[in-house]
């Protein structure tokens, strides 16, 4: 009897500690945070847009991050030639682990739409719910978890200025802002990167994307099987598109095995709103930021 007691008591204990260790990511409370940013307006650089998003970033963090700094740096933009500060976001959790890992997004979103019914609206900054404020939303929503819950390796979260001004059809005029932080790496090189990126469309899909196996297939295997057994059912275990995302230049310069989670097809194969000015929030939804910071929940929490 008194053992039967006891391997009760154990495995209440158990299961209590085990359901502390992994935090519940909150979709909706994400989502309030890609709502923020778009009421500031479109954040393209050297817009009142970007500077206020800067300032709410910051505001936001500061409370939250064991560390926290920018990485500043001058841009000319294309086509109006105007110098324009831009700034890298860094806030870090536990500094002093061993294992660094980071987790990044870009904040900029689109000075033009790439497609539009006229050349005016072709021409106009577009708001960039889902290309912008999601990665973003998620990270800022990662952040109060790692407050709360200290985490036991070190996560960096990098937010990427200057991710979406390049010329289509040129890649490396894209991504800037991740350029310039593989070549001036600003913390103690990370084991890898997760960079997230549009995934807040209302029917989320999260297919392997092509550079992401190629860099790192180890960590896209881990995260894919992980999110089956979670039974987050918007990743698919299926090679897709090949998209040049900041990922790229962190592996190509500085040699970090970076990984993207994206959502390409916003919302489907068909119609794509993405660099138009239909990237709006009422074309988003908090499924694809709870499904993405789930896992990067378990992920976090589950190392030894
Ligand atoms: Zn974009």
């Amino acid at each position: 009897m008194k053992n039967s007691i006891y391997i009760t008591l154990f495995f209440i204990t158990t299961t209590v500690s085990c359901q502390k260790s992994i935090p519940l990511f909150d979709g909706n409370s994400a989502f309030n945070h890609l709502i923020k940013q778009c009421e500031l307006g479109p954040r393209n650089p050297g817009s009142n847009g970007h500077k206020k998003a800067l300032e709410y970033f910051l505001e936001i963090l500061n409370p939250l991050a064991d560390t926290l700094f920018t990485q500043s740096y001058i841009e000319t933009m294309p086509r109006t030639g105007k110098k324009v500060d831009m700034n890298n976001v860094i806030a870090r959790f536990n500094t002093s682990a061993s294992k660094q890992i980071m987790i990044s997004a870009h904040w900029d979103t689109r000075p033009w739409g790439d497609r539009g019914s006229s050349i005016m609206e072709k021409n106009q900054p577009i708001l960039g719910a889902n290309d912008g404020a999601s990665g973003v939303a998620v990270l800022l929503e990662l952040a109060s978890i790692l407050k709360e819950n200290p985490p036991k390796i070190g996560v960096s979260l990098v937010l990427f200025d200057a991710e979406d001004y390049g010329s289509s059809g040129n890649s490396w005029t894209y991504c800037k802002g991740s350029q310039y932080f593989a070549k001036n790496l600003p913390i103690p090189y990370p084991a890898y990167a997760i960079n997230l990126d549009m995934i807040a469309d209302k029917f989320p899909e999260f297919y392997v994307e092509r550079y992401s196996y190629q860099q790192n297939p180890g960590l896209v295997l881990e995260l894919w099987e992980k999110a089956e057994e979670l039974g987050l059912t918007a990743f698919k275990k299926q090679a897709y598109h090949m998209i040049f995302d900041d990922h790229v230049p962190l592996y190509e310069i500085a040699g970090i095995p970076a990984i993207d989670i994206i959502d390409f097809d916003y919302p489907n194969e068909k119609t794509n709103y993405h660099h138009t000015q239909k990237d709006i929030v009422a074309n988003c939804s908090p499924e694809g930021l709870s499904q993405v910071g789930t896992l990067m929940v378990h992920h976090i929490y589950e190392q030894k």
